[in-house]
């Protein structure tokens, strides 16, 4: 059963079920729910609830933030694209050079070009996902060249590719890719991504001993994994230009 409750301006809903504990959940749009076992009484409910007001309401935040960064995104002058688990502000500079060109300076993703080019959406979507797939390339790398030393593995090969659902893999005979669109993360979940596929050059399946493996790398790697589960639909460039 389900019910609505108010805590001052705050608004949360109850679901009473035949569990055990209560938890607290805080859904995609950023609304509150308490499920709690049928037992529990409601005063108590919100007694819990006013304990733990400062995590939820900070919690909420994060998710409103985050879907206001969401509807901002997009491949145009002033939209947004997430870079290493940033939102940074796309801006359109004219310069008159043949092709256009995009660089990160601090916030923001500046694509330089004709004006022309500058208004064609087509071309500052190849122009970006472009220059994604280059620093893809020198980063994963990088990335590699770091975590390689603990395991003593180096891939034959690194490709980097634009999967739908594949954040990276690795094949038997040693070659490994990554989804560049995974430089959308933060960078402790890119170097996740980075060390579950050089794992993959010793334990070519997910049995205990990999990730024991991968854990003696990333200790924390089980929110890491926790955290694209959660995020991962983030990871893109807006709807229309996938
Ligand atoms: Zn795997």
């Amino acid at each position: 059963m389900e019910t609505t409750h108010r805590l001052s301006s705050f608004e949360y809903k109850v679901i009473k079920k035949d569990i055990k504990n209560i938890t607290i959940k805080i859904n995609g749009k950023g609304e509150v729910y308490v499920i709690a076992p049928l037992n529990v009484s409601y005063p108590s409910i919100e007694k819990i609830v006013e304990n733990k007001m400062e995590w939820i309401q900070e919690n909420v935040e994060v998710t409103k933030n985050r879907i206001y960064n969401m509807k901002s995104m997009g491949l145009l002058d002033g939209k947004k694209l997430l870079w290493i688990g940033n939102f940074l502000k796309i801006e359109m500079q004219q310069a008159d050079i043949k092709k256009c060109y995009v660089e990160i300076a601090e916030d923001k993703i500046i694509v330089y070009g004709k004006a022309v080019l500058l208004k064609n959406e087509e071309n500052i979507k190849k122009s970006i996902c472009e220059f994604y797939k280059q620093r893809a390339k020198v980063i994963f790398r990088e990335r590699v060249d770091i975590y390689h030393k603990n395991l003593n593995v180096y891939p034959k090969k690194i490709t980097i590719r634009c999967q739908k659902t594949r954040w990276g893999s690795c094949s038997s005979n040693g070659n490994i890719s990554f989804n560049y669109k995974i430089l959308m993360a933060p960078m402790e979940v890119i170097d996740y991504v980075v060390v579950h596929e050089l794992c993959h050059l010793v334990y070519m399946d997910h049995s205990r001993d990999y990730w024991r493996l991968v854990e003696s790398i990333i200790p924390q790697y089980k929110n890491r994994r926790k955290w694209l589960k959660c995020n991962g639909y983030m990871l893109n460039f807006p709807e229309k230009y996938i």
